[in-house]
């Protein structure tokens, strides 16, 4: 077994599924052999602790459910993995041959937590994967990532399930791609892999988010599956059958990171060029923005006037949405980048008016 998690842990993309919960061993069980069946599976998932955002909700089987997975394993050959949270669970679950361990969101909020976990790690060689944090903050993933090394695991991967926001509601947990992606570019040596069932929290929209993800070059995927997803005692809106999972994976564009063609790269390298150079542009014209900026702080400050005239902010933007909408730029990306523009004058202003 160990040398199939390696294989696994080394495939792209890496596709993870299973259950939200365990909820019997049959469910579990079936779930798993019909996951294996679609021959498009490599690790299988499922909650046995599952730490719930409210009391009374199906708070997961236990350890008792350990047996099961490890039934699941021998039936279909699946290596296993599990949430741990604590030093107990994860005891627990070694005890019982799961093959992979991961740290949920809501244990990687809590550096105690995470320690304790870490700790259970010590000496001990298994991968683990460690999803973000319930809130946008990269340096809590980072400090869990930190903690799960420094207890010697040699293989660590990320799982991006989305973050939490008052109000969310397209998505159950906000995706905020920027932020898995900045986690890669300081990890770039660890897999990444996206959970769009947690991100989405409904079906409807799992295949488009799992298809952002492959086209932002992730890793692979974790995906929720149950033989009767209406029923699930846990996450029901999200989860599919493994048929249903199959059809999706079938349906995604699985993208390359590269290719071995000298005309693509050639063309690319073109075009990135081209890129490089209005890049350029755009600098010198910002550098050039920003004097002008700096003459009319000096004016400002002869006549005694403040930085900020909210009048003249206004015309600005809605001359830029107007002329941006005819060149297809979005009325956000415009209001993001004038925001940053207009603050770096109000700094050159603000300098210029005191200096
Ligand atoms: C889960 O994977 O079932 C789970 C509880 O996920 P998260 O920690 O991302 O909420
Ligand atoms: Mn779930």
């Amino acid at each position: 077994m160990k040398n199939l998690v390696q294989e696994k842990w080394a495939k792209r993309p890496l596709i993870i599924s299973g259950p939200c919960s365990a909820e019997t061993e049959e469910q579990l069980v079936a779930t798993a052999q019909r996951l294996a069946n679609t021959g498009k599976i490599d690790v299988l998932r499922a909650g046995i602790w599952k730490p719930r955002t409210k009391p009374g909700l199906f708070e997961g089987i236990g350890a008792k459910g350990l047996p099961w997975m490890q039934q699941a394993k021998k039936l279909t050959g699946l290596p296993t993995t599990v949430e741990v949270a604590t030093g107990k669970q994860v005891e627990d679950a070694l005890t019982f041959d799961v093959d992979i361990l991961w740290i949920g969101a809501r244990t990687t909020v809590n550096p105690f937590s995470v320690q304790e976990v870490a700790d259970a790690l010590r000496g001990v060689d298994i991968p683990v994967l460690i999803k973000n944090p319930i809130n946008p903050d990269l340096e809590l993933w980072t400090g869990a990532v930190e903690r799960v090394a420094r207890a010697g695991v040699k293989q660590i991967g990320l799982i991006h399930r989305g973050f939490s926001s008052y109000g969310n509601t397209e998505y159950r947990n906000a995706p905020m791609w920027h932020l898995a992606i900045e986690m890669k570019r300081r990890n770039p040596e660890m897999i990444l892999i996206n959970d769009p069932s947690h991100i989405c929290g409904r079906r409807d929209i799992l295949l488009e988010t799992a298809q952002k993800a492959i086209d932002l070059d992730f890793d692979g995927l974790m995906i929720e599956s149950h033989i009767d997803p209406d029923n699930a005692w846990s996450d029901a809106k999200q989860q599919v059958t493994p048929e249903r999972l199959a059809e999706m994976l079938d349906a995604i564009a699985w993208r390359k990171e590269d290719v071995a063609s000298e005309a693509y790269h050639a063309a690319l390298e073109k075009l990135r060029q081209q890129i490089n150079h209005l890049d350029d542009e755009m600098m010198q014209i910002l550098g050039q923005r920003m004097k002008i900026a700096d003459q009319i702080g000096k004016y400002k400050k002869e006549n005694n006037i403040t930085v900020l005239q909210t009048n003249r902010w206004n015309e600005i933007l809605e001359r830029a949405f107007a002329k941006g909408e005819k060149l297809g730029l979005g009325k956000d990306f415009i209001t993001k980048y004038l925001d940053a523009v207009h603050m770096e004058s109000i700094n050159h202003q603000t300098k210029v008016m005191n200096g």
